[in-house]
């Protein structure tokens, strides 16, 4: 596995029971799965090809990882399909069923290939409940069994993707010992201020408290630059124009998925929450389905007041209402 490219040892993409694209949706999540058996890659693709379900990679027993779902199509795999578009979905194999419990390997591989997608995607230090989750987090299930939260192997596997994402981050080599290193529990996010501020700018980190409780002990340093960026200080000369490149890229100048993403580098966030507001705005794509964004909203992903009316941009008023309506 090349985990600076997030290469797999071995692509096997299934011919269907996914959907193509993500519906212009970022990545902002991991979502970790067990088999509830012990399957190779091509176990998984066998099981996929005949049944409607899939997920972006499969780990197995020995660490071999397998790319099922290109990152840039959404996996069917949290029974939520908002979820699904906005997530990475990596599965692991079991080495025993009572209790369900995962090999070293398996584990260390997994944790890894988490540190490798967050940071290849700009979501930050590995952090469960931020970026990282399980799929019983979305859906009635004990998966991820013994990952899920209060599982023999949760504690140790978060530790170990933060391990792996400070050694990735900060350009050193492998840790040698993973399990047996302290870990040091800088609780920031990673990433350039240039970039945190740009995710603050679209809405990833809310406002007031929740921001700076998210940001931590970087809050004071991207939230100067934020404000920098918004009153337009220092972006004289050659200012993004967000709106501008989020035309462009409805245009399909920048393509989709990681190409889109290179391409826009540390304003990808931004312009990708432009987008998603011009598409909700041309209510064209199929539709915005006001019902399923109302019942979102209750269930708290688009959080609350300002943050939720950003979040829904020109779809607020109609949602709040529906919103108003199903509580009432
Ligand atoms: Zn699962």
């Amino acid at each position: 596995m090349d985990f600076e490219n997030l290469n797999a040892d071995v692509n096997m993409i299934l011919t269907q029971h996914y959907t193509q694209g993500r519906g212009g949706h970022a990545i902002d999540k991991v979502v970790i799965h067990h088999n509830a058996g012990s399957l190779t890659v091509e176990g998984c693709y066998r099981v996929w090809e005949s049944r409607e379900a899939s997920a972006h990679y499969q780990v197995q027993s020995d660490g071999r990882i397998g790319q099922l779902v290109w990152d840039s199509d959404t996996a069917w795999h949290c029974g939520n399909f908002g979820q699904n578009q906005r997530s990475i979905g990596i599965e692991h194999a079991d080495d025993s069923s009572d209790p369900w419990h995962i090999s070293d390997a398996c584990l260390d591989a997994g944790a890894h290939l988490v540190a490798a997608v967050c940071r290849y995607y700009g979501l930050g230090r590995p952090e469960w409940g931020r970026n990282l989750f399980g799929h019983s987090d979305f859906a009635p299930t004990e998966c991820p069994a013994s990952l899920a939260v209060g599982g023999s192997q949760h504690d140790e596997y978060v530790a170990r993707a933060q391990q792996w994402y400070d050694s990735m981050a900060g350009g050193a080599s492998a840790p040698s010992a993973p399990a047996s290193q302290p870990a040091a529990q800088p609780s920031a996010p990673g990433g350039s201020v240039d970039e945190l501020a740009q995710r603050v700018i679209s809405g990833e980190f809310g406002t007031g408290d929740e921001r700076r409780a998210a940001l931590g002990s970087r809050y004071d340093e991207v939230q100067d630059r934020v404000n920098e960026i918004l009153s337009g200080g220092s972006q004289a000369s050659g200012a993004p124009d967000i709106d501008d490149l989020a035309r462009r890229t409805l245009s399909g100048e920048f393509g989709n998925g990681a190409q889109r993403r290179a391409a826009l580098g540390d304003l990808y966030d931004a312009v990708q929450a432009r987008v998603n507001e011009l598409c909700g705005q041309g209510g064209s794509s199929g539709g915005a389905d006001i019902d399923d964004l109302a019942r979102r909203a209750i269930s708290g992903e688009f959080g609350n007041g300002d943050q939720r009316r950003a979040a829904l941009g020109s779809l607020y008023d109609a949602v709040q209402a529906r919103v108003n309506e199903m509580l009432s």
